[in-house]
């Protein structure tokens, strides 16, 4: 009975130990919580951070944040930085979704918590939770934006669609491209969207063929071009293209500029993220629809998580079956992506104080 008593005594201090211990964490002394973004070039990338570090510091948390320059190595040994400083939470925006494991593995083994942001990390048993938009849907509203577009129930086209998809490294751009894929697939498959270039995946599985890598706009602005010089003309237009994000709509925009195309024949244009240049372009008549994903509310449920963890609290989510990495199901917190075209910028983005109105031409 005695060593019983003994180890309950001791579980019970253990317990206290750790109340008190997060109690100093919430009355502000500041736990250290670090976050590791993949890219500063990118915009959205760098709204996340600044917000993300700012929700932070407001709960009374200190901040490391690191951006990583799209480069893995970089990203690393950022990790490995942060966790020689002991920090209560990592917070990760993964380059390569697969290449944290060991890094995050030496993490767990000191009982730091990973939450992956936005993009899976794959492979690997340490990380605690995934924030994100859903994924799929965000592909599944590009898709449907198409098919509104063009009215593929009822018109008999043949378009023609030429279709990208985002990093092949980036677990993300899986999920869109299925997602759109989906939804496109019985309109290619009765003839409707045909794809002149022949860059149109076989299944979904092979849409790593048709992905630019690291997201690059320069990357896409010459393979649009490429597509564009071999297989169109001032006869042969392209109707559509399908665009995972809006970095990519951007470098096929040029392309599409650059070959003449106007206010006359500039074909659907989807995108994601809602950066500033595509809002404009998108008031402008040069892109049609760009999928929203909110940073700040990206940002707000990232830092409860972080929160939560930090007091020893139950951490809330709403998903436990869609995100398998490879290890285990990753308990996870989805947000809801919102559609943007042009007759609801104002509202959805002016309004809400996302931009002013003169940072996006209206
Ligand atoms: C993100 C997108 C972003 C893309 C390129 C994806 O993982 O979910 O919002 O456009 O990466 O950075």
């Amino acid at each position: 009975g005695g060593s019983f008593a003994a180890a309950a005594l001791l579980a019970a201090c253990t317990a206290e130990r750790t109340a008190d211990y997060y109690g100093d964490v919430s009355g502000g002394e500041g736990a250290l919580i670090g976050v590791s973004m993949p890219t500063k070039n990118l915009e959205r990338w760098s709204r996340d951070g600044e917000n993300l570090k700012r929700l932070l510091e407001d709960l009374g948390y200190t901040v490391e944040l690191q951006f990583a320059d799209n480069k893995v190595e970089q990203q690393n040994s950022q990790i490995q930085t942060m966790i020689n400083k002991s920090p209560a939470v990592i917070v990760v925006g993964s380059i390569d979704g697969s290449a944290l494991g060991p890094v995050l593995q030496s993490a767990a083994g000191l009982g730091i918590k990973i939450i992956a942001y936005d993009r899976l990390i794959r492979d690997t048993e340490a990380v605690d939770y995934y924030v994100t938009f859903d994924n799929y849907n965000v592909g599944a509203m590009q898709g449907q934006y198409i098919v509104d577009a063009l009215d593929l129930e009822n018109a008999s086209g043949p378009f023609n669609f030429e279709p990208f998809a985002g990093s092949p490294d980036d677990n993300n751009a899986r999920f869109f491209f299925e997602g759109a894929w989906d939804v496109l697939s019985p309109y290619i498959e009765s003839g409707k969207l045909v794809c002149p270039s022949g860059k149109m995946p076989s299944s979904v599985d092979d849409w790593q063929s048709i992905g630019i890598q690291a997201w690059s706009n320069t990357t896409a602005q010459s393979e649009m071009e490429n597509r564009l010089n071999s297989f169109y003309s001032s006869t042969t237009r392209v109707d559509v293209v399908l665009s995972p994000n809006d970095a990519i709509a951007l470098g096929v925009g040029q392309a599409l500029a650059s070959a003449g195309y106007n206010d006359d024949n500039w074909p659907v244009l989807t995108g994601q993220d809602a950066d500033q240049a595509n809002v404009a372009n998108i008031v402008k008549g040069r892109q049609s629809m760009t999928v929203f994903k909110d940073t700040r509310l990206l940002g707000e449920r990232c830092a409860t998580m972080v929160d939560q963890i930090a007091r020893g609290q139950e951490v809330e989510v709403n998903d436990t079956e869609s995100y398998d990495n490879g290890q285990l199901v990753v308990p996870s917190y989805l947000l809801d992506p919102v559609t943007v075209d042009a007759d609801n910028v104002q509202e959805v983005l002016v309004d809400s104080g996302y931009y002013t109105a003169a940072e996006v031409g209206l």
